[in-house]
């Protein structure tokens, strides 16, 4: 194996390189990959600037997933930089439990000033599936802190994805990943996602048929009871089931069962959150209020590990009933509120509001649109969708190999065609930094063009 590597890394990397990268492939498990393929292909970044990422060998790559979802205020802005600096120098660590230092109170409020109406309280882990967690216990305890405790049910959805944690997993709706493990969180029920292809391939924006699957809510109400469902958890935009558009309507029925039967409703905003649809969060752009708000990923422009929930007051109040020395809630983490990610995040907070880059999303969304759009008839396409800077591809699966298109299309534009896309089944998703200029929206698209012309 250790000669493969070797080798692998000689096809892509110059001579003389070789201090710039690690030697030796083998010993990092990476997540979610084809670790053997990456090995023998290795595709490195190590810098990145605005709009771009550099490989070792010095290729600029452009970047059309914000990292991940989370660079939206493009890579390496100094004012992150320089925030995550100073904080270092000023204060590395402090412990979370029982103990406080300023910035996590300030950015708690800052938080909250953004947030719709209402979500006066902050509660940090360090990831997307730590918020979701967080959620979940939140939810679950609210009851009982409300003496409902038979109210123990949770809702998902299939296609829905809220990370990998026992919790997330288990009201997430994609079946890989559970069928390695066996054991998730009983009484957990799931609505039907809302994908449908005869129905609403090619739509611009949110589609018009599928708001009465809301309905299905309705039914698993009456099925097992209101007194016995906690909370209905979904993301405004699924993202990495495939970027799944809410068809128009559907949240506000979602949200108006949720409310006629006293059951909590979650959004889950780890990709929607800060500016991606427009908005500071897609709570905003719907103008649908649910209870729990999960963030994380942009929340510092992805620069430091941070998850949040953002909590409605009458929650955060039901838990302040107890002797006052005693825990409200049994649960937190040791990098609660990490003091860099909180600098990072503050920093990040001022950027996107002095370069007004919620507005400057919104005001690209209908660029985005038509150049996504322009992709229609290129090779192997069966669908195409788009809401904010949001965007997506579908592509028709090779037979008997799933999944197979979009990974050669992912390496295919990495390597030769110097793009950073993201892949979900046989679907291309986009989600490029809120930075994007129109040349460069229309250069990530020229380059996805060519990339699926080349691609089997
Ligand atoms: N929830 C949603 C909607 C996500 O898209 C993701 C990650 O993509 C997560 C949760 C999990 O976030 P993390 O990978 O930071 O744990």
């Amino acid at each position: 194996m250790t000669m493969s590597v070797f080798s692998s890394i000689k096809k892509v990397f110059k001579p003389g390189q070789s201090r710039d990268f690690p030697n030796d492939l083998e010993s990092l498990w990476m997540p979610f990959s084809a670790n053997r393929h990456f090995k023998n292909n290795p595709r490195l970044i190590s810098k990145a600037k605005g709009m771009y990422y550099y490989t070792p060998s010095g290729d600029k790559i452009l970047d059309g997933v914000a990292g991940l979802w989370c660079c939206n205020a493009g890579h390496n802005r100094e004012p992150i930089v320089e925030a995550i600096k100073k904080q270092a120098e000023e204060l590395d660590f402090a412990p979370a439990f029982n103990m406080g230092h300023p910035k996590s109170f300030e950015l708690s409020s800052r938080l909250s000033q953004l947030a719709p109406q209402g979500f006066n309280h902050v509660f940090f882990g360090n990831s997307g599936s730590e918020a979701v967690e967080s959620a979940l216990k939140i939810a679950l305890s609210y009851w009982r802190e409300k003496g409902q405790e038979s109210k123990k049910i949770l809702i998902g959805r299939n296609r829905g994805y809220h990370g990998t944690n026992f919790g997330g997993v288990s009201v997430g709706g994609m079946e890989k990943n559970r069928t390695q493990f066996n054991k998730f969180l009983p009484e957990v029920y799931h609505l039907s996602d809302t994908h449908n292809l005869e129905k609403n391939a090619y739509s611009k924006g949110q589609p018009n048929w599928g708001a009465d699957l809301a309905d299905e809510l309705d039914l698993m109400i009456k099925k097992y009871g209101s007194e016995n469902i906690a909370a209905t958890i979904v993301e405004p935009v699924a993202g990495s089931t495939g970027v799944l558009i809410p068809p128009k309507n559907y949240l506000n029925k979602l949200k108006k069962i949720c409310e006629e039967n006293n059951i909590l409703l979650i959004f889950d905003e780890v990709i929607t959150g800060f500016g991606r649809l427009g908005k500071a969060f897609a709570s905003e752009y719907f103008q649908i209020t649910p209870d729990l708000i999960c963030i994380a990923k942009a929340i510092n422009s992805g620069t430091v590990p941070m998850g949040a929930v953002l909590v409605q007051d009458k929650i955060y109040d039901a838990f302040m009933n107890k002797d006052e020395k005693a825990i409200d809630l049994f649960h937190g983490y040791t990098y609660s509120a990490h003091p860099l990610a909180c600098a990072a995040s503050l920093a990040t907070l001022k950027l996107y509001e002095d370069e007004s880059l919620f507005e400057r999303a919104q005001s690209l969304s209908k660029y985005w649109e038509e150049a996504v759009h322009s992709l229609k008839g290129t090779r192997n396409i069966i669908d195409i969708r788009n809401l904010g800077l949001i965007g997506a591809v579908e592509l028709e699966p090779i037979d008997g190999k799933p999944t197979r298109r979009a990974y050669n299309v992912l390496c295919e534009a990495f390597n030769n065609q110097k793009t950073l896309l993201r892949v979900t089944g046989d679907i291309i998703a986009l989600s490029p930094p809120l930075i994007i200029s129109k040349n460069e929206i229309d250069q990530l698209i020229e380059n996805l063009k060519i990339t699926l012309e080349k691609t089997e």
